[in-house]
């Protein structure tokens, strides 16, 4: 009797490491893609033709009078060149 308890105890145990190794597995591959995706470090600047914030390296750039002006499209970049192109 006692030898069958031990046995349903040791069966029980190395249900409960699979289940751990597994539930372990599942939990490392998300926890890498939170960490590359997450945002923390990214300069935000600012779209002048439509007001809105655009991380850096997503933004168009265009380069005038020395100065670096961002857009979120390039409808937007294409309006700023045209109304400079007014003036
Ligand atoms: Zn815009």
């Amino acid at each position: 009797m006692l030898g069958r308890i031990i046995l349903i105890s040791i069966l029980f145990y190395i249900i409960y490491r699979i289940v751990r190794f597994f539930q372990r597995l599942g939990e490392t591959s998300p926890q890498k893609y939170q960490k590359r995706t997450q945002p923390g470090s990214k300069v935000m600047v600012k779209d002048e033709m439509c007001n809105t914030y655009i991380p850096e390296d997503e933004a168009l750039k265009e380069v005038k009078d020395g100065r670096t002006y961002y857009f979120c499209s390039s409808a937007c970049r294409q309006k700023f060149i045209q109304e400079r192109k007014k003036k």
